[in-house]
C-alpha cells in the first residue's frame, strides 16, 4: 500500500481540459508482483501443493482428480472450447516518479498508479491482439498522454514497459459442469474471463467458485 495524497488543485484544472466530471477516492492498491508470491505462500501453507505443467485438454486430468477448477485466464477458452473468449492487449510504462504519491484511473485508457517501489503508467486496451513484443512508439505516445494530463510526471525515470494479456470474455464465466471423458466423469468448475478486473473481482468470484466446487462434492459449505 502507498501513502496517498490528495491530487493539487492546479491538477484539477488541467484535468477539465479532458474531462467532465471525476471524483477522489482514497484506497488501497494491490501491487501484483507481491500480491501473488503472497497469495501462493498462503496456499501452500494451507496444505496446497503446486505443480507447474501445461494441460491441453480435461481428458489428461480424468479419473485423477475429484474436481478441477479453471481458472486457466486465456487458456480457458481453449479448454473449455469457449470461443467467446478473447485477449485483450495491455501495454504499461513502468517509471519511477516517487515524489507522485496519488493515483489518477481516468474512463479512457489513461492511468498513473503509484506502487511501493515504482509506479504504473497505462496503458492500452487492444482487442483481440495475442502479441507481447513492446512497441517504443506506443510507448511515447503512452507517455505522452499521460504528461498532458499529469504535468509532474515529466522527469520520471522510464524504467521498462511490460505488455500483457487480459483474459476478456462479455463476462466472467462461473458455471459448474460434468464432462465425459474416457469413460468417466470429470467435475469441473469454471471461473474465468475477468478481462480487465481480475485483480477487483477475484476474492467475489474465487468464492462463488468455492461454492460450486463444495456443491457439486456434496460437501457442506463452511464458507
Ligand atoms: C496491462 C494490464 C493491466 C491490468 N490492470 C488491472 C487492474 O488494475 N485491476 C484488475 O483487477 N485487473 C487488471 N488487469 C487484469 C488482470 O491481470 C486479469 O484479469 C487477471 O490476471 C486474470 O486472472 P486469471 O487468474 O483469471 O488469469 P491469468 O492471470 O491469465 O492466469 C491464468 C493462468 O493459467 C495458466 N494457464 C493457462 N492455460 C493453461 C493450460 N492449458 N494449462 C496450464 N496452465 C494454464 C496461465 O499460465 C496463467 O498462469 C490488468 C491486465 C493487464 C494486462
Amino acid at each position: 500500500m502507498v501513502n496517498v495524497q490528495k491530487v493539487p488543485a492546479q491538477l484539477q484544472t488541467i484535468f477539465h481540459k479532458f474531462y467532465k466530471h471525476g471524483c477522489m477516492v482514497t484506497t488501497a492498491v494491490i501491487e501484483g508482483a507481491k500480491y501473488l508470491p503472497w497469495l501462493t505462500d498462503r496456499f501452500i501453507a494451507g496444505g496446497g501443493r503446486v505443480v507447474q505443467k501445461s494441460v491441453e485438454s480435461f481428458d489428461e486430468l480424468c479419473g485423477d482428480h475429484d474436481l478441477v477448477l479453471n481458472c486457466a485466464g486465456l487458456g480457458a477458452g481453449q479448454l473449455a472450447s469457449d470461443p467467446k473468449v478473447h485477449p485483450v492487449r495491455g501495454h504499461i510504462v513502468r517509471v519511477s516518479a516517487p515524489w507522485l504519491t496519488y493515483f489518477i484511473n481516468t474512463d479512457d485508457t489513461h492511468y498513473f498508479i503509484p506502487h511501493s517501489e515504482s509506479a504504473v503508467v497505462g496503458g492500452t486496451l487492444q482487442p483481440g491482439r495475442y502479441d507481447l513484443g513492446p512497441e517504443p512508439e506506443e510507448s511515447r505516445r503512452i507517455m505522452r498522454e499521460m504528461e498532458e494530463r499529469l504535468p509532474p510526471l515529466k522527469g520520471a525515470k522510464v524504467l521498462h514497459d511490460w505488455i500483457g494479456l487480459r483474459p476478456a470474455r462479455h463476462s466472467v464465466r462461473l458455471e459448474a459442469q460434468t464432462l465425459n471423458c474416457k469413460g468417466k466423469q470429470l467435475k469441473v468448475v469454471h471461473n474465468y474471463g475477468h478481462g480487465a478486473y481480475g485483480v477487483s473481482l477475484s476474492w467475489g468470484t474465487a468464492l462463488q467458485a468455492a461454492q460450486l466446487a463444495q456443491h457439486s462434492l456434496g460437501v457442506t459449505s463452511k464458507l
